[in-house]
């Protein structure tokens, strides 16, 4: 293929364009903060999960405090009741006997369901301060994930916005080139990503390989407007100043 060494020239330049295009899409995809996003996701989620198992179980011990509460009040009540009749001394000696006898055995019974009301109301306590605790937890994870998110957003937009100024320096430079030697060029460039490299000394620079002295010969005899190939990785080899030929 026949094209200026200037036509040539254009094609580094183009290729440098492409190559910050390649490297920006590679950070766009690959942002520092995306595995710590997703692990403080993770977080999140399983701090959520836990939170509301803590809550499931604080509101079970809640029904337990009011059924332990009702439990005391109908035995409360009962006591008031034979007490009121008691001090009313109404009834044979026997039934008052009775009456007695069974605010005996109530206020042991109200003795024991106090105790199990303290012991639910102590767990519940501990229960509360677990909720507490995962609550605390998730709110922190969820900050951390909104902290992340935006730095991501921060960096997508700078990088967008270096994308777009690449892309439109691109799009200006790509008509200026000779339509055969662009398409020469996009198709290694699909291949390989770098289609174009420069000649330093007798080094190619797109795969760093130093040309034999026959490779170098051959280049050396042909024309300034013959596009030669690295023979090692097949790309457009670009001569310059720098080239050792
Ligand atoms: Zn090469």
């Amino acid at each position: 293929m026949k094209a200026e060494l200037q036509q040539q020239w254009k094609l580094l330049d183009l290729q440098k364009l492409d190559t910050r295009l390649d490297q920006i899409d590679h950070r766009l995809a690959n942002l520092p903060q995306a595995k710590e996003l997703a692990e403080a996701k993770a977080t999140a989620d399983s701090a959520t999960e836990e939170m509301v198992l803590a809550q499931t179980a604080v509101s079970d011990v809640e029904r337990e405090i009011s059924r332990s509460e009702a439990d005391v009040e109908q035995v409360r009540e009962r006591a008031a009741r034979n007490r009121k009749r008691l001090d009313a001394g109404q009834g044979t000696a026997k039934d008052l006997q009775a009456l007695q006898h069974e605010l005996d055995t109530l206020a042991r019974r109200q003795s024991v369901l106090e105790d199990t009301e303290l012991e639910i109301m102590e767990r519940a306590e501990e229960l509360r301060e677990r909720l507490d605790g995962f609550t605390k937890a998730a709110d922190a994870a969820e900050v951390k994930v909104k902290e992340l998110k935006d730095a991501m957003a921060a960096d997508s937009k700078q990088l967008d916005a270096e994308r777009a100024q690449v892309a439109s320096k691109r799009a200006d430079m790509a008509p200026t080139i000779n339509a055969e030697l662009l398409t020469e060029y996009d198709r290694i460039r699909a291949r390989s990503g770098v289609a174009a490299a420069a000649l330093h000394g007798r080094r190619c620079m797109g795969c760093g390989l130093e040309l034999n002295a026959s490779d170098l010969a051959r280049i050396k005899a042909a024309s300034a407007d013959t596009v030669v190939n690295c023979d090692e990785c097949g790309r457009i080899l670009v001569r310059t100043a720098e080239s050792d030929v």
